[in-house]
């Protein structure tokens, strides 16, 4: 079957909740996919900022190939190798103390709110706390992530959404501060928003929540499901910064492919939070994700990929920036490290869409941002190509 013919039997069958692009694809080498005609593609949405290591990549195949042969699944009733591998690696690379391995990113942050609430409740000896979260911001699709994602467009039809979260300006301190009473009890934002428009959060900003939540014992909690995970030119952005939050939530590159996530805290929230009972899942931290963490975390630090995405990214804003100059509908560029968006006066949708003719994957933030999210392995090279064939698709616009 083509394109066509199965596109035509998934929209018979999958429920609609996605605009998909009228791709099918098939395979992939490097930063390239090819769709089941045969149509190749310049890669620059890593499906959603997952594939870090691109496609084809031997090494990972063969890692996770070998834990298939041997152990898939166990439940969390048991130990398993490749999971007690994946955590201390992944406690390395954060400075967290513990770990918790979910399927998702929504999971990881529904883990990170309960994990901060029974925090207040051990310490206070009651529950009923708040949580403060960032307008704009995503965190996910289930009720408890949906409910700290600032957009109410996304929680309209799902109300009511859980009770006491309240919504702050992101990089506005002040707003913050006027919010913070004597129930709350997390302060939950993504280091660089991602869905909400690419916003790399302030310095002082980052600086001043972190201040206020050890003034009055509220956790903070940076989502890094999309801008961690070596993205950001660092393992975690909030590296970037030097503030440490008390949670952390990790998600999509995490497995480069596989589904898991994972949300993380320090030893001191760890001892006054999730017990035995409190919290479980029955995939999450199976064998085979054990086996792909710990591989894409091998990987990432054998391969200094960190440095790498801060060497080719410098290349990718230097391009962005022109192209900026040069468009007449775009306004600015924003971003860290591969991590970047580019804020147009015109749909960016009609963008993404037609640059598939080019041979570009390219997606967006909202309606009004085209998000770049290569590839960690991008090279200068496919950054070149990038430009060449967005400049035909604007002259196309
Ligand atoms: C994608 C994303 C999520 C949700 O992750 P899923 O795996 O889609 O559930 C949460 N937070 C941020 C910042 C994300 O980018």
């Amino acid at each position: 079957m083509n394109n066509e013919g199965y596109i035509k039997t998934a929209e018979n069958v999958l429920l609609h909740t996605y605009q998909r692009f009228p791709v099918v694809l098939d395979h992939g080498e490097g930063v390239y996919l090819y769709d089941v005609d045969g149509k190749e593609y310049l890669d620059f949405a890593a499906g959603i900022a997952v594939s870090a290591l691109g496609y084809g990549d031997r090494e990972y195949a063969n890692a996770l190939k070998t834990q298939i042969d041997k152990l898939m699944h166990t439940s969390n009733l048991y130990y398993n190798e490749p999971i007690i591998k994946a955590s201390e690696k992944l406690r390395n690379a954060s400075g967290m103390d513990r770990v918790f391995f979910t399927n998702s990113g929504t999971e990881a942050i529904e883990g990170a709110i309960k994990a901060a609430k029974k925090y207040a409740y051990t310490r206070d000896g009651h529950a009923g706390h708040e949580i403060i979260a960032m307008k704009h911001s995503f965190h996910g699709r289930s009720m408890g992530a949906l409910s700290v994602t600032g957009n109410p467009h996304y929680q309209e039809p799902f109300a009511p959404m859980l009770p006491g979260v309240r919504f702050a300006d992101f990089n506005d301190l002040n707003t913050v501060k006027a919010l913070i009473n004597e129930k709350t009890c997390a302060i939950i934002l993504e280091t660089v928003q991602g869905e909400g428009g690419i916003y790399p959060a302030d310095k002082a900003f980052l600086r001043g929540v972190r201040a206020l939540c050890d003034a009055h014992d509220i956790l903070l909690v940076f989502d890094e499901i999309q801008c961690g995970m070596g993205r950001c030119g660092q393992m975690f952005a909030w590296q970037l910064y030097g503030v440490k939050p008390d949670i952390m939530t990790s998600a999509k590159a995490l497995g480069c492919g596989v589904p898991v996530g994972a949300f993380l805290m320090t030893e001191h929230v760890a001892e006054k939070s999730l017990a035995p009972g409190d919290h479980g899942t029955t995939y999450g931290g199976n064998p085979l994700v054990g086996a792909a963490v710990s591989h894409v975390l091998e990987r990432m630090e054998r391969e200094q990929i960190t440095e790498h995405v801060r060497e080719v990214a410098l290349y990718l804003e230097e391009k962005l920036d022109e192209l900026v100059k040069d468009c007449e509908f775009f306004t600015e560029r924003r971003g860290i490290g591969l991590l970047q968006g580019i804020e147009s006066k015109k749909p960016v949708g009609e963008i993404a869409a037609k640059a598939l003719d080019q041979g570009l994957l390219i997606i967006t933030a909202g309606k009004n941002v085209l998000r770049f999210v290569p590839p960690l392995i991008i090279e200068k090279k496919h950054i070149d190509e990038m430009a060449e064939k967005l400049n035909i698709t604007l002259k196309n616009i």
